[in-house]
């Protein structure tokens, strides 16, 4: 049985419109980052539901923006991440092209 991996911890996120945001920390229990042309929180919805739960800080669970140095396989190997604006009003802020 192998043990199960730790996922990089969304510590920090900007986007306080999204309903997995409470008082700038992500509560889904894991998120999804990419497209084709930025590393876009697929997550994020703005919804009168309130999503998530508040003893969970979301993991990023898939990532398909390979050309970032912390992707391989199309999992994310950052220690973290944080989300916030950038081509969208919820974007990966740690990426890095190589
Ligand atoms: S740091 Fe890079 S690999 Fe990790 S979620 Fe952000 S864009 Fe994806």
């Amino acid at each position: 049985m192998t043990a199960a991996m730790e996922m990089p911890r969304v510590q920090e996120c900007a986007a306080s419109s999204c309903s997995y945001n409470h008082t700038n920390n992500c509560h889904a229990f894991a998120i999804t980052i990419g497209s084709s042309d930025h590393a876009h929180c697929h997550t994020f919805v703005e919804s009168p539901v309130r999503g998530g739960l508040d003893q969970l800080i979301a993991q990023v669970g898939a990532c398909s923006r390979s050309d970032c140095t912390h992707n391989s396989d199309l999992e994310c190997h950052a220690p973290g991440i944080t989300v916030g604006g950038g081509t969208d009003v919820a974007d990966c802020m740690t990426y890095r092209g190589r």
